[in-house]
This record gives structure tokens, C-alpha cells and sequence, in this order.
């Protein structure tokens, strides 16, 4: 084993579908899976994981860390009557025009730290905090963006910055000043903002880009920011029909629905991923499905929000690949939004494993693990590192599993105790379920919430 080299020996290794015994990760100095072995040699040299399983690490492939912050405060009725996602993101709002960047920086390195301690190696933090509160431009444009990546470093866990295009509250719309920190009115400064975060990101962060919705972002805005972005090969995310009033809004500025008019003007790819795409039609579906884009699905936010179900069993049948994001952060759990993507059609539809494909015992515990690892690093454009975490294979949520069974006992039983350590690049950031700075970060989180709720 070069010296530059890293082994792990777990009970079971994750790789290929199945779970195997008697297999050694290894690791290169650059953070990268240099190879699997069974050698008797190699298999002595590596670090024992006794008592562990090892499996790829997760990927949240949409977030919103600032609204960590507003966890626990929403669960409420307002004065509004009727509640939906529209009260709560005047309160969500509210919230966001009270960060300053410290505590920006504060509240996604806690929302990392949960993500790492819950097995999630890489995040796509979707990011809308540009300026200040009043919409006045920071001295550095890119002042929140780089808050939060390093909030990301300082934790250990892979970001990729998505830079979020916000032009306007709607079509014909007055402006809301609640969304003054996001408004960035020129295309032309959207992209040599983008630029310039992406040349400073360089071995701290890669950098994709956001255009926010269709009601935010006007189609020629919208062209200006895909073309950019396919240029320089970046992933492109988009909320899409999370609700259905922006289908209605779509309609009455377009004359189609949103993801008809990304089509109709060549804007879908297999760079674009949409984030939600709950209320869309089967021609929508296949217009996803020719362009070879990706579909975002938040179930525990999705339900959090009142948005509805992704109808992942019609994306399934058109070949349209699901990936899996903690979104608003109400919880940071990936394995229950894998659990929850299934879930919301058993509900629906009155049926078990829907999203099951054949009757292969373990294949409806992998296409859900897949969504929550692979599909989310295809979308982000992640690569190939060392990145794994751990469960402990006694925790009481997952004991007596077998070999056979175990992603199944993961995938729909592990609560968050069963994971035990993370490693990205090769490097453990959590070991026997504790990270380095986790009462330091949490006591600063603490005084943020004393100032924003005291
Ligand atoms: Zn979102």
C-alpha cells in the first residue's frame, strides 16, 4: 500500500447493489476511491470499522441553509385563516431580512453540521442571500455565498454553491420587500457576480447556477443565465411547480406551463435539474424525460410546506431520474426523504412498494438509495471521492438485519443514531457519531436563536 494511501475494512461494504464482507476502501492522497481489495494483505493494513457497514455518502441535492433558523417557529396558525406555503414564507421572509453574515455563516454551519452527522457528504445549497436587508450591495457581492462556503469547509462537507438568479416577485407584480436581499435586476450582473464567486471557489466549492423560478426570472433573463451555464458545463436547478399558483401565473404571463416553456425554448438539458415538479402534466414529464434532465424531490419539506407529492412513479416510468434534498431543513434526514418519496404514493394510491420495479427483494430499498446518492451527485456534478459514512449494524433501529436485508432495515428503519461516521475526501469529519466542533457550533447557533426569538 503506497504510503499516500488510506484502507477502510468494514463488517459490510455498500458497492454495486449489494452489501459485501471481507472488501477494503482505499483512498489516494487527493481524496479520491482509488481502489476496492480483497487481498489478505491489504486487508491487514486497512483501518477496522468493527461492527460498521459502509455505505456511499449521501448527497441533499437542494438546500436552503439560512431557513435551518426557522425550524420549530412556523408550526403555527397565523392570523391568515387558511395556512399554506404562501403564510409561511412571509414568515420564512421575515427571518431571512434579520440575518446579518455572521449569522448567515452561524446558521448554515449548523444546518452542515446536522447534514454531516446524518451521513451527507455533499449538499447543493441553493443561494438566494445576496445583500443586505434594505437590497444595497455588499462591497463583496459574493459576501453570504463565501459565508457559506466556508461554513461548508469549516464543517468537512462538499458544497456546491448554486448562485440564485431572483429578478422580480412575479409577472406585472408590484416588488416585495421582503425579497429585496435576493433581487438581482440585470442579467449582466447576475453573471459577472457568478464569475467572480466561481474564481474565488476554486479548491474550496464548485459553482452552479439557479435561475429561482419562472415567476422570478423573465424568459430572456432566464436564456441569458442556461446559456452561461451550458457554456461552462455547470448544473442548472430551478424550483418548478412546487405550488399550483405558479402554474396559474405561468399560464397568464406565457400561455404554457412552466416546464412546456423551458422546452419550448430549449432550456432543458441533462444539466437542469428541477427542484419539487409536483403539478405537472405527463407531456411535462416527458419533455424532462427527452431532454435527460433530473427531478429534485423534498419530500419532508414537500409535506412540511402542505406542496403535495412528486409523482415519482410517473417520472420512474418515464425514465426520469429522481435525486433527493433537505430543501427548508424542518428536518435533515435524507433516509426519510428516500422513505417519504415512497411513502407519499402509498397514501395516494392505497398500494405498496410503488416505486418498486419487479420483484427482486432489494431493489425498491436500492433505486430509493440511488436517489439519495447517485442521482443527487450526477445532478450536482460530483465526482468520484472517498466519500462514505458508517452505521452501526447493533443500533436497536437496524439489529438482526442480514446481509440480504440491511439496506432495506437502513433505508426505511435508521433513525439518525444509527450512523456513526462520515468521512468525505477520505477524511472523517464525524467519528462514533460526533463532530470535533459540534458544542461550538451549536452554542453559536444558540445565541443566533436566542437574538432572532428572545
Ligand atoms: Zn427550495
Amino acid at each position: 500500500m503506497p504510503e499516500t494511501e488510506n484502507g477502510w475494512l468494514p463488517d459490510l461494504l455498500y458497492r454495486d447493489g449489494k452489501f459485501e464482507s471481507g472488501v477494503a476502501l482505499f483512498a489516494g492522497a487527493n481524496g479520491r476511491t482509488t481502489r476496492f481489495s480483497r487481498e489478505p494483505e491489504d486487508l491487514r493494513k486497512a483501518e477496522r470499522l468493527s461492527g460498521r457497514a459502509l455505505l456511499p455518502g449521501l448527497v441533499s441535492a437542494h438546500s436552503h441553509s439560512f431557513q435551518r433558523a426557522i425550524r420549530g417557529r412556523t408550526e403555527r396558525r397565523t392570523a391568515a385563516g387558511r395556512d399554506s406555503f404562501w403564510t409561511w414564507r412571509e414568515a420564512m421572509y421575515h427571518t431571512a431580512n434579520r440575518l446579518s453574515p455572521d449569522d448567515v455563516y452561524a446558521v448554515a454551519r449548523m444546518a452542515f453540521l446536522e447534514m454531516a452527522l446524518s451521513g451527507i457528504t455533499t449538499v447543493g445549497e441553493f443561494h438566494y442571500l445576496h445583500h443586505s436587508p434594505d437590497g444595497t450591495r455588499y462591497e463583496d457581492p459574493n459576501l453570504l455565498a463565501k459565508y457559506v462556503v466556508q461554513a461548508a469547509n469549516d464543517v468537512g462537507v462538499r458544497i456546491v454553491l448554486l448562485r440564485t438568479a431572483y429578478a422580480r416577485a412575479g409577472w406585472q407584480m408590484a416588488p416585495n420587500p421582503g425579497q429585496a436581499r435576493f433581487i438581482t435586476p440585470s442579467a449582466d450582473t447576475f453573471l459577472s457576480d457568478t464569475e467572480e464567486l466561481r474564481q474565488w471557489a476554486k479548491g474550496r466549492a464548485s459553482v452552479g447556477v439557479a435561475p429561482h423560478s419562472v415567476r422570478a426570472v423573465p424568459l430572456e433573463y432566464f436564456m441569458r443565465v442556461v446559456e452561461y451555464a451550458t457554456a461552462q458545463r455547470m448544473p442548472i436547478h430551478m424550483h418548478a411547480a412546487e405550488q399550483p399558483a405558479e402554474i396559474d401565473a405561468c399560464l397568464n404571463e406565457h400561455g404554457v406551463r412552466p416546464i412546456e416553456l423551458l422546452q419550448r425554448h430549449g432550456l432543458l438539458g441533462p444539466l437542469f435539474t428541477a427542484i419539487h415538479a409536483i403539478h405537472v402534466t405527463e407531456e411535462e414529464i416527458g419533455f424532462l424525460a427527452q431532454a435527460g434532465a433530473r427531478v429534485c424531490a423534498c419530500p419532508t419539506t414537500e409535506r412540511n410546506l402542505g406542496d403535495g407529492a412528486v409523482p415519482a412513479d410517473k417520472y420512474r416510468e418515464h425514465g426520469v431520474p429522481i435525486c433527493l434534498g433537505s430543501d427548508s431543513n424542518v428536518q435533515i434526514d435524507l433516509l426519510e426523504d428516500a422513505r417519504e418519496l415512497e411513502y407519499h404514493l402509498r397514501m395516494k394510491k392505497l398500494e405498496r412498494a410503488v416505486l418498486a420495479c419487479g420483484t427482486e427483494p432489494e431493489n425498491l430499498a436500492h433505486s430509493l438509495f440511488e436517489s439519495a446518492t447517485r442521482v443527487g451527485a450526477a445532478s450536482l456534478q460530483a465526482g468520484h471521492e472517498a466519500d462514505f459514512f458508517t452505521v452501526d449494524s447493533n443500533d436497536p433501529a437496524i439489529a438482526g438485519a442480514s446481509e440480504d436485508s440491511l439496506l432495506s432495515h437502513i433505508v426505511f428503519s435508521a433513525g439518525r443514531s444509527a450512523i456513526r461516521d462520515t468521512y468525505v475526501a477520505g477524511k472523517a469529519i464525524v467519528q462514533d457519531g460526533r463532530h470535533a466542533q459540534q458544542a461550538e457550533i451549536t452554542e453559536e447557533f444558540r445565541t443566533v436563536q436566542r437574538k432572532l426569538w428572545s
